[in-house]
């Protein structure tokens, strides 16, 4: 069996380190917002070379409480436009939303997938004050083409980094190729936590500091709050391992993207597209390897059969929900195709090169 992501085995190696890092902070009294949460943050913040990491409770809350922070220091108001990729997970859409602003659906670029800043340009109005990017599938937006964007028309820049730890750009990494990133460490993440997680990072210390209030109730300092804030804390305990799981980020995105191009090099079948390998100095981190097919369903139940397990990511577009049911006339076909047509092949740090021989091989069969 050739799992798509296993969980169980990803966090094993770390058995050991995950029950001393548990004892510590048992050991320590101290649960919420202490030395752990401290120490991760500056780790994650020098891995991403930003000045400052904030630790939230999940990636969806990175997103919101940054735009909300920007509205707080007077950079953003209510009923503002922000441009985003309609093709995105919806959770980068839930987060302009719950801001109270209003999300801008921007169709993707054919070959890759993320948002396309030439598509974005046309749907810029007098009330679009920001974008959000979103590196999808551990794939870095065309950043430059959008700093200048932003740039002539006075926009923020929020990366959606949830699927993309570590991707890099001539040696930068993401989290610092904008005003601010959201990442996300739930589980199946590049970088997992036991649980829920999240991060924003920034170069700005007044945002820094906002955030800092914002994710503990509005509060500056104990019991006198600022804001009308939220309760979005990353605890002590997922921090503490994280902070074991950071050291080995970057092996392995290596090895997913020595699997993503043993996939490449060995998948020859004509009825697929497969996802384009970026060239340096970009360096995806392959978060999903996903190919495009019209024959998803067939080669998915092809595969289950030979023990290859696949995903959809995913199956229905934003625009498609019932929560965005206001959204649902929108004209977005390439949108549209893309999710009617991507299948994800298992690709994780602990995938073996074997198994992505036997599924290439597998789907070399495929007629
Ligand atoms: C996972 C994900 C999120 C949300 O992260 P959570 O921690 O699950 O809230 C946001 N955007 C994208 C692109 C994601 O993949």
């Amino acid at each position: 069996m050739v799992k798509f992501l296993d969980l169980q085995q990803i966090n094993e190696s770390y058995r050991r380190q995950m029950h001393e890092a548990l004892d510590a902070v048992l050991d320590s009294g101290w649960f919420i917002m202490g030395k752990a949460l401290e120490q991760f943050e500056q780790e994650f913040a020098a891995f991403c070379g930003t000045k400052h990491c904030i630790g939230v409770g999940n990636g969806l809350d990175a997103l919101i409480l940054c735009l909300d922070a920007w509205r707080e220091l007077g950079l953003l108001e209510y009923g503002d436009e922000v441009l985003v990729p309609a093709n995105t997970y919806i959770a980068s859409i839930l987060a302009i939303s719950r801001a109270g602003m209003k999300p801008v659906l921007v169709e993707p670029d054919e070959k890759t997938f993320l948002i396309s800043p030439d598509q974005a340009a046309r749907h810029i109005s007098a009330r679009t004050k920001a974008i959000l990017p979103v590196h999808l599938y551990g794939q870095l937006c065309d950043m430059a083409a959008l700093k200048s964007l932003a740039q002539k028309h006075g926009l923020l820049i929020l990366e959606d980094a949830a699927q993309s730890h570590g991707a890099s750009w001539n040696g930068q990494r993401c989290g610092a190729l904008g005003d601010a990133a959201g990442f996300s460490f739930y589980p199946g993440k590049n970088l997992g936590a036991l649980g829920d997680a999240g991060a924003i990072t920034t170069n700005d210390d007044a945002l820094a500091t906002t955030l800092r209030a914002l994710r503990n109730y509005g509060s500056h300092k104990k019991y006198y709050n600022l804001f009308k804030g939220y309760n979005s804390r990353l605890d002590e305990l997922q921090a503490a391992f994280l902070s074991q799981k950071l050291p080995d980020l970057d092996a392995g995105n290596e090895h997913r993207r020595r699997i993503a191009q043993l996939y490449q090099q060995h998948i020859h079948n004509p009825g697929l597209n497969l996802p384009e390998m970026p060239a340096e100095p970009a360096r995806h981190v392959w978060h999903l390897y996903v190919l495009r097919t019209k024959e998803r369903q067939r080669l998915a139940d092809f595969l289950l059969e030979q023990g290859i397990q696949t995903m959809i990511h995913y199956p229905v577009s934003p625009t498609h929900q019932e929560a965005y049911h206001e959204l649902a006339k929108m004209k977005l076909p390439l949108t549209d195709a893309i999710h009617a047509e991507v299948l994800s092949l298992p690709i994780s740090n602990i995938m073996t090169e074997a198994e992505a021989l036997q599924v290439a091989e597998a789907i070399n069969q495929f007629r």
